[in-house]
C-alpha cells in the first residue's frame, strides 16, 4: 500500500485541533517505510517508528500509554493520529477439534470469515482477501455472494494480530507459537486484490514483527495466470491451485474463471513458477464431487496433467451447504482415488475434515448472518 491510499493525510504543520477531526490511521495497514515517512511528515524523529512498530508487531499492543520507551507528549500525539485496531467479531464458533471461526466485521458493517486450525505439529489461519468473490465456483459458498470490495491492508493484516490476541501468541517470537502458518485461501480471490495481499503479507513476514517465514504462506488461486509469476518473483510464498478438474469443459463449470485461462496456460504458468523445486512444490486442490470428478479416469487425467510439476495433491471432501448442486464422493471413491495417488508417489493426499460442526464451508457463516439480520430487520443486505 502507498502513502497516498490512506484516507488520512498527515503535514507537519497539522494542528492539534484538526488531529481529533481526522480519521485516525491504522499501524496494521503500514509498511516500516511508511510508518517512517509519516513520522517524519508529522516532524517526529524517524527512530520512532522502530519503536512504535515493534510495540505493534512483537507485542502485539494496541494502547499508546504502555509503549513504555516513548514519552508521555508522543505518547498522546501519536494516540491522536494512530490506532491499531483490530476488526470487531461479530461471532466466534469452536470446533469440536480445536477450529475457530471467525466472522469478522469491518468498519463500514462488511463481514468477511477467518478461520484457526490447530494440528499437531502446526496452527494455520485461514485468511480472507475480498468480501464476497467475483468468481462463481460453483461447489463454492462464498462465490454465491456477491463481491462487495477487496479488503484493505489493515483489514488483512487485523485477521492475523485478532487471532494471535486470542491465541495469546504475543510476543510474536516465542517459541511454542500457536500461529505458525497463514493461508490465503478464504473468502475472495487473492490475486484479485494482490497489491493489498502482498503488502499485508510482507508485513507478517517482517524479520522485526511476526516474522512468518514465506515458506509458511500458501496463496491460493483459482487460476488467475497473468498475476501467478509476479507473486513468485515478488513473495515467493508457496502456491496452491484450485483446480478441481483436469478437462476444460469441465473446470469450465466448476471454476469459470478457466474460460479465460484455460488449463493448458494455468499448467504452463504453474511449471514455470518462480522457485519451483522439490522442497518448494505447487499444491493442487482437488474437491472430491460424487460422479463429477472422482472416477479412476479422472484420476489418471490428474497424475498425467501434474506429471514433471513438483507437487502435492490435497484431495478435499466436498463440504455440502444449504442448496449446494454437488454431493461428496463416498469414502470408497475418495479412498481408491488416494490410494491410486499415493501409489503414484503423492503422500497422505486426503485433506482431513475440519470444523464440520461449525457451519465448517467458507462463507457459511456469513451467510446465516445475513440471513438471520434480513429476518430481523426486513432488509436485504
Ligand atoms: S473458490 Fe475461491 S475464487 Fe472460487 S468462488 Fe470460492 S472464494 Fe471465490
Amino acid at each position: 500500500m502507498t502513502l497516498g491510499s490512506t484516507n488520512t493525510v498527515l503535514s507537519a504543520t497539522t494542528s492539534s485541533a484538526n488531529l481529533g477531526l481526522m480519521q485516525k490511521t491504522n499501524l496494521l495497514g503500514l509498511s516500516i517505510n511508511d510508518l517512517e515517512a509519516k513520522m517524519v511528515m508529522l516532524g517526529l524523529p524517524k527512530f520512532r517508528a522502530r519503536q512504535v512498530w515493534r510495540w505493534v508487531w512483537r507485542h502485539g499492543l494496541t494502547n499508546f500509554d504502555e509503549m513504555s520507551d516513548l514519552g508521555k507528549p508522543a505518547r498522546g500525539q501519536l494516540s491522536k493520529i494512530f490506532s491499531a485496531d483490530r476488526p470487531m467479531v461479530s461471532q466466534r464458533l469452536q470446533s469440536i477439534d480445536g477450529t475457530i471461526k471467525w466472522l469478522i466485521r469491518f468498519d463500514d458493517g462488511n463481514e468477511a470469515e477467518c478461520v484457526y486450525i490447530p494440528d499437531k505439529t502446526r496452527g494455520t489461519l485461514c485468511v480472507s482477501s475480498q468480501v464476497g468473490c467475483t468468481l462463481t465456483c460453483s461447489f463454492c459458498h462464498t462465490g454465491t455472494q456477491k463481491l462487495v470490495r477487496n479488503l484493505t491492508v489493515a483489514e488483512i493484516c487485523g485477521q492475523v494480530t485478532l487471532a494471535m490476541d486470542e491465541l495469546s501468541d504475543w510476543p510474536s517470537g516465542k517459541p511454542k507459537r500457536r500461529l505458525t502458518n497463514i493461508v490465503l485461501m478464504g473468502m475472495g480471490e487473492p490475486l484479485f486484490n494482490y497489491d493489498n495481499v502482498a503488502a499485508a503479507m510482507r508485513i507478517i513476514m517482517s524479520g522485526e514483527g511476526v516474522a512468518i517465514s514465506k515458506r509458511r504462506i500458501t496463496l491460493s488461486t483459482s487460476g488467475v495466470v497473468p498475476e501467478i509469476k509476479r507473486c513468485g518473483e515478488d513473495l515467493g510464498v508457496n502456491l496452491a491451485i484450485s483446480l478441481h478438474a483436469t478437462r476444460d469443459d469441465l473446470r469450465n463449470e466448476l471454476v469459470p474463471i478457466n474460460r479465460k485461462y484455460p488449463l493448458a496456460e494455468l499448467i504452463d504458468a504453474c511449471r514455470n513458477y518462480p522457485g519451483l523445486s522439490n522442497a518448494r512444490r505447487i499444491t493442487w486442490e482437488y474437491v472430491m464431487l460424487d460422479g463429477i470428478n472422482d472416477s479412476d479416469e479422472d484420476c489418471r487425467a490428474l497424475l498425467t496433467l501434474i506429471k514433471g510439476i513438483p507437487s502435492k495433491l490435497n484431495l478435499i471432501p466436498f463440504n455440502p451447504w444449504p442448496g449446494s448442486p454437488y454431493i461428496c464422493s463416498s469414502n470408497d471413491r475418495i479412498e481408491a482415488f488416494a490410494r491410486r495417488v499415493l501409489n503414484a508417489g503423492y503422500a497422505s493426499p486426503v485433506r482431513k475434515p475440519r470444523g464440520r460442526d461449525i457451519l465448517a464451508a467458507c462463507g457459511q457463516l456469513k451467510s446465516e448472518s445475513q440471513r438471520a439480520r434480513r429476518q430481523k430487520t426486513g432488509v436485504s443486505f
